[in-house]
């Protein structure tokens, strides 16, 4: 199979321009064959000189008049030598230009195989790998910029002092292990305690980000919960634009929770919409009861809905309960239209909204609430951890510190001790991709367009 790997970067529609891109050790010869640069040979442009010229088909017949650029190894983004062509963006010319390249030689480049090539050559670690992602699906300024960071390196760069005082303590551990008679200079368990309960706090620290990361990655994780027949569907639905959620006024008919990822003002929403809270003998609705307790448990942000038509029951006072166990619970007071039974003070929230959801009223202060609970409260520079791999990871690590701290006071043997800090390093180690299964790495760049 050929190393030389092409593919179209830019996307299947029609735009201005667009880039098919090659990588591999002769692939600079193989775009010479397909592309007459003007005046000189591509092989003798500069690196990373665009260059003007013709691009042609395999019976020589010119597809596009574009500019080429290439990067030689180890200075282009996968640490290889590279050629991008930049075309004129039909996708039929796109698809010509790199039906050439393959006839030329290269190959059909897999998901993410640029970015995989990258990191295999030492280009970025997995954490730069998995932002490059993470940036390209970003749907928010912010979580562009968290991800631009992170492929800066910001969190590579905190992690990397924490694995060296582990590397650091390790070799310590093999040589007085391994050189039980040498005079090497004794640390001393408090120093190696002490060194340890750094790496764990700040390891911690990390841990802590996770939420606000996760929020910003995935927009915050929404519950709307309240008896059936309140106007939870409703509330997605006109929240989502369109009808996600059949609307029926038979109580209890939405059988399972539908996420819906939407943009309320400049927060982004992945509301649930739930069966209702309530104890039943229906089995399905059962089902559906407890997933609604789970979306609510593995919230962020409840949004308890009631109709304010009828006086709130036991079961309405039940679901509240539930809500304010989170961080941020807002109420809507619905079906204003209908009258008033419910009122704000008989709410125990600090937002109250009351909105009639048919009459789409009401709605808009949702969105002002929700940009002063959530907007600018994040740190947006890739030192969030995101990404729920990253996260398992790092409570591994932390957990092992525990551990091996433990095992100091409980005057474990240092082989003992040892293990516990191999496997925190192990467990960082799978966070940078140092020590990363195949099988994980595989699936990571599965995640990733072609081209990229
Ligand atoms: P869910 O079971 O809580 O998801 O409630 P739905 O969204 O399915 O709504 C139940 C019924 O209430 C439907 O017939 C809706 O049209 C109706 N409904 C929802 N919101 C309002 C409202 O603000 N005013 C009135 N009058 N009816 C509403």
């Amino acid at each position: 199979m050929s190393k030389i790997i092409a593919a179209i970067s830019t996307g299947k529609q029609v735009c201005a321009i667009g880039i098919i891109r090659m990588s591999g050790e002769g692939c600079i010869a193989v775009a010479e064959q397909v592309f007459t640069a003007q005046g000189v040979p591509l092989s003798q442009v500069p690196n990373r000189k665009l260059v003007m010229g013709s691009l042609q088909d395999s019976q020589g017949r010119v597809i596009d008049h574009c500019m080429a650029v290439c990067s030689r190894a180890p200075h282009s983004y996968t640490g290889e030598d590279t050629v991008e062509f930049h075309c004129h963006g039909s996708p039929a010319v796109l698809a010509a230009g790199l039906d050439a390249l393959y006839r030329a030689g290269a190959r059909p480049a897999q998901r993410g195989e640029f970015t995989k090539r990258a990191f295999l050559n030492g280009k970025l670690d997995l954490t730069q790998a998995e932002a490059v992602i993470d940036l390209i699906e970003a749907d928010t300024a912010d979580a562009a910029a968290n991800a631009a960071g992170q492929v800066g390196g910001v969190l590579q760069r905190k992690l990397a002092p924490i694995y060296d005082t582990l590397t650091d303590l390790c070799s310590h551990f093999h040589a007085v292990l391994d050189y039980p008679d040498e005079d090497i200079e004794d640390f001393g368990l408090q120093n190696y305690a002490s060194t340890l309960r750094s790496a764990a706090k700040e390891l911690y620290a990390l841990l802590m980000t996770y939420g606000q990361g996760r929020i910003l990655r995935q927009g915050v994780a929404a519950a709307i919960v309240g008896k059936p027949n309140v106007g939870k569907s409703s509330l997605l639905n006109a929240l989502a634009g369109f009808e996600r959620v059949i609307v029926t006024d038979i109580p209890g008919t939405t059988r399972d929770t539908v996420e819906e990822s939407v943009m309320v003002g400049s927060t982004r929403l992945r509301l649930i919409d739930t069966a209702g809270i309530r104890e039943t003998e229906d089995t399905v609705e059962a089902l559906g009861v407890e997933r609604s307790k789970k979306a609510l448990e593995e919230a962020d942000l409840a949004i308890f809905v009631c109709d304010g038509s009828q006086a709130l029951t036991e079961e309405d006072r039940e679901i509240i309960d539930l809500c304010l166990e989170l961080p941020h619970a807002i109420a809507l007071i619905n079906k204003s239209d209908l009258g008033t039974a419910v009122q704000p003070g008989d709410l125990p929230f600090t937002i109250v909204l009351e909105t009639s959801l048919t009459k789409k009223e009401g709605l808009d202060k949702l969105a002002e609430v929700l940009d002063d609970m959530f907007a600018g409260e994040l740190p947006c520079d890739g030192s969030l951890l995101t990404n729920a791999r990253q996260y398992d990871a790092c409570r591994r690590a932390y957990e092992s510190i525990l551990e091996s701290l433990k095992g100091l006071q409980l005057g474990q043997t240092p082989d003992a001790v040892l293990t516990d800090i191999e496997e925190a390093m192990e467990a960082m180690g799978e966070v940078t991709g140092a020590t990363v299964r195949e099988d994980i790495t595989a699936r990571i760049f599965e995640r990733f367009c072609v081209g990229k």
